[in-house]
């Protein structure tokens, strides 16, 4: 782990909450904090409000410096992920050093990508936080398959398409294909699968939904870097999206979303209209007029 002091001399105080105060980061405790899933403004008031009082940030890759802007002048910063080829901190090192630094009576925010409870380690680093003795808050964030998926113009439940919102890790703690999916079931029962951590395993995971049912044609987006100023959206479809992602070269950090409602970036992609880009389709899933909504 590398660690730097926060330069930025920015000061913030927080909104007035009427009868309520915000919480104190006490001394000894961890607050685990979802960083959202790369622009800084989707960051919560409790995260910044932690952000505003820890001693150490802990952070992960997929946060976005800016958010760490936001700390104390005198934070002391501490990197925890893989960086420049080096490896990745063994989740335990995390762990431990969280351990320490909390009895060492600092007030430690543990600052990970989206939300820390999602696909995120963040159940088993909380549960060894808890197992230690360490008094712990936890801060939900805004995950990248919902809030990455709305940056694209991609709502992630639509009433004319799904009821039902599967998300899947596109690989297992060994990094291989999860072993433990039923793939027959997941395709029949799925009516919207969201991927985090599929890039590499697509042509396998593409293949298995459509020799379990899934039709080839059924629409699919890729959204990598999502809300940052490197977003990139591939549309395809489970057929073409191996080809189509090796073609344009998207690449991880990517949120794969299959189902017909990535077709609705066609009208909702707001981000493309504020740069000037034509709405393609006022009704994508080819349901409704203007007035028929209710
Ligand atoms: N806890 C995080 C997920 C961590 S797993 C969350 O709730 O969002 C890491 C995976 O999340 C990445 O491999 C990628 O699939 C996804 N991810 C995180 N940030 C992303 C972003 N800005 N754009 C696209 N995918 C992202």
């Amino acid at each position: 782990m590398s660690s730097k002091r926060n330069e930025n001399k920015q000061a913030f105080t927080m909104p007035q909450r009427t009868g309520q105060e915000w919480p104190v980061f006490e001394a000894g405790w961890v607050w685990m904090v979802g960083g959202g899933p790369g622009d800084p403004g989707l960051i919560t008031l409790h995260a910044l409000n932690a952000l505003q009082q820890a001693d150490v940030i802990i952070y992960d890759a997929l946060v976005n410096n800016g958010i760490l802007e936001w700390a104390r002048p005198d934070a002391v910063i501490e990197y925890a992920g893989k960086r420049g080829g080096k490896p990745s901190p063994q989740q335990r090192d995390i762990s431990l050093r969280l351990i320490e630094l909390a009895h060492q009576g600092k007030r430690v925010l543990r600052l990970k990508g989206g939300d820390p409870f999602v696909f995120g380690r963040g159940g088993e680093e909380a549960q060894t936080l808890v197992q230690a003795g360490i008094r712990l808050r936890i801060v939900p964030g805004i995950s990248a398959g919902i809030g990455g998926l709305a940056y694209a113009g991609i709502p992630v439940t639509h009433r004319d398409v799904n009821q039902s919102v599967t998300f899947l890790s596109g690989h297992d703690r060994t990094g291989a294909m999860p072993s433990a999916i039923d793939w027959q079931a997941l395709s029949k029962g799925s009516q919207v699968i969201v991927m985090y951590m599929a890039i590499k395993h697509m042509p396998d995971i593409c293949a298995k939904l459509i020799a379990a049912g899934r039709p080839p044609h059924e629409p699919v987006a890729v959204v990598s870097n999502a809300t940052t100023a490197d977003m990139q959206v591939l549309e395809t479809t489970l057929g073409a999206a191996t080809a189509d992602i090796a073609e344009t070269g998207i690449g991880a950090p990517a949120i794969v979303c299959i189902g017909r409602v990535a077709l609705m970036r066609q009208c909702l992609d707001w981000l493309g209209q504020i740069d000037g880009d034509a709405i393609r389709n006022l009704d994508p899933l080819e349901v409704r007029g203007l007035s028929e909504t209710g």
